[in-house]
């Protein structure tokens, strides 16, 4: 009898779960959505799952639903359904928002998709290439390469070109030829009312243009195509490594000396980053010529580093331009010519160190100790910024980060889920602490953090309200947002 009993209790909890889940799915059902020609998948669709896992999983959320556009008219077809519906409507290009803010930062959003917009059409004439904005790094890269081209971006090949190159778009390039947004020459945007914008700095949308290059990401509506200048590919490239004895806390403060010292004056053909963990010290980089000018050119920053470690701790290796990309992104060629996600758990604070404020040693120190204690390994990583990144003139795009000597990103890595919130909270603490301390107040908004105080000022400095009137201008109801977006008003 008592068995009987607790059967029904659980035969009706799992009624009303199904009944509960019923419920959802046909309130979220959007039949606006019918005509959309690219695949349009409801949370009750076995596929739905692992299609919001994106990179960081220590965020999670839950779409109403997952459109795939395929070309313009789908965009523009689901903003105007996401405006008749009352539902809010995010972009989504590689899904590497450190915060997830391409499933929106929140629940129950339409999310579009571009990954299906990806063309990559070169004009070698014009010096110009179409990419659509779903194509991942890896993709660009490869398919400019065999055109003989690049552009300038990040490194990790399963980056979204969307998200990185409206956020600024840093890499190992980027001294010699700018940010990816630097190098954006128009582009094509659904907006909040669902109108076709082509936007350039030669036509009205001037101003949208000017936003979009370094605060684009998710704030002013659907960028679907860019169009970038391209670069021809060196010939030979030389990828470069050495590894310091991280053991001598000595060796730690003479690496920097040097990256302090000869790091803004080293020519705009080396692209640096330095290393720093509990266990590792060391400096990748690439140089955009052979070997032999490569140890030419790293010769009077190798005089004032220490010694790197005998005999591996030295490497200048010719490559071509596409296998660098595979190296220095610690990638396969499979990894770049079919970009996956890698899901994780991690939290990343960013801080810049402008020119002539470099870290001194106390603040190296402090930072060391950090690393050496912490409880969750952390890596700190410095992109040696300069050369062409500077030149660009402070009111030319929304990127204002342009007096930095190195940008260091500090990344918190787990393996449990039962690990978040004191993984989060120390380096949350440390950062907040030694920005206030040590850095600039600026940091990268490519690297978005959800916790970080005062963020209007340290991604955008005294461009905010430009930001925030621009927004009026083209959003005004607010349709693009999320916890992080530029708002319509202060
Ligand atoms: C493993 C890894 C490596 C990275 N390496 C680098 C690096 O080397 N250099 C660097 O500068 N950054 C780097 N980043 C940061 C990266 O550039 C940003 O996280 C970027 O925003 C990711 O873009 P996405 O399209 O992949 O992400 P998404 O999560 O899809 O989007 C990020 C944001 O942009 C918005 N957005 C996406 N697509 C569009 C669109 N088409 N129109 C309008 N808004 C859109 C989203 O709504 C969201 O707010 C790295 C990130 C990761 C996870």
């Amino acid at each position: 009898m008592k068995l009987i009993k607790q059967l029904d209790i659980v035969s009706l909890l799992l009624w009303c779960i199904l009944l509960f889940n019923l419920i959802e799915n046909i309130s979220s059902y959007y039949p606006c959505l019918d005509s959309i020609e690219g695949p349009v998948i409801y949370p009750n669709d076995t596929q739905f799952p692992p299609l919001i896992i994106d990179q960081n999983i220590r965020v999670n959320y839950t779409p109403s639903v997952l459109v795939y556009a395929i070309n313009n008219n789908d965009v523009k077809k689901a903003v105007i359904c996401a405006i008749k519906s009352g539902t809010d409507i995010v972009p989504r290009s590689g899904g590497h928002s450190y915060e997830k803010y391409g499933l929106g930062g929140r629940n129950n959003t339409i999310v579009l998709d571009v990954s299906f917009i990806n063309v990559v059409t070169v004009d070698s004439e014009r010096g110009t290439v179409r990419i659509g904005a779903g194509n991942r790094l890896g993709d660009v890269y490869n398919k400019l390469s065999q055109a003989g081209f690049l552009i300038p971006a990040g490194s990790c090949p399963s980056v979204g070109v969307g998200g990185h190159a409206l956020g600024g778009g840093f890499g190992y390039f980027s001294r010699k030829y700018g940010l990816a947004c630097d190098n954006i020459v128009s582009m094509e945007m659904v907006d909040s009312k669902g109108n076709l914008l082509n936007i350039s700095n030669s036509n009205r949308h001037r101003k949208l243009f000017f936003a979009l290059r370094g605060a684009g990401g998710g704030s002013y509506g659907i960028v679907t195509y860019f169009e970038f200048s391209i670069h021809r590919k060196p010939q030979k490239v030389t990828y470069m490594s050495f590894e310091f004895d991280r053991t001598v806390k000595a060796q730690v403060q003479q690496l920097f000396y040097a990256f302090n010292k000869v790091g803004p004056s080293l020519s705009n053909d080396i692209g640096l980053k330095l290393r720093l963990r509990k266990d590792l010290l060391s400096i990748t980089g690439v140089y955009l010529g052979p070997p032999r000018q490569a140890k030419k050119a790293m010769r009077r920053f190798l005089c004032d580093a220490p010694k790197p470690i005998n005999p591996i701790g030295t490497q200048y290796i010719q490559k071509t331009f596409i296998e660098s990309v595979e190296t220095l992104s610690n990638s396969s060629k499979y990894d770049v010519f079919s970009p996956k996600h890698n899901p994780n758990f991690f939290k990343v604070k960013s801080f810049y160190i402008n020119k002539g404020k470099a870290l001194n040693e106390t603040a190296i120190n402090v930072l060391v100790d950090y690393l050496d204690k912490a409880k969750c390994t952390t890596l700190a990583s410095f992109d040696l910024y300069g050369g062409v990144i500077n030149d660009v003139y402070y009111d030319k795009t929304s990127f204002i980060h342009r007096n930095a000597l190195y940008c260091l990103q500090l990344e918190a890595n787990w393996k449990y889920k039962e690990r978040d919130d004191q993984c989060v909270k120390e380096i949350n603490d440390f950062g907040k602490e030694f920005q206030s301390n040590f850095t600039s107040p600026f940091s990268y908004q490519g690297f978005i953090d959800r916790e970080l105080d005062n963020w209007q000022v340290r991604y955008y400095g005294n461009i905010f309200g430009k930001l925030i009137d621009i927004k009026k201008e083209y959003d005004s109801c607010n349709l693009f947002r999320f916890p992080q977006s530029i708002p319509v008003m202060i």
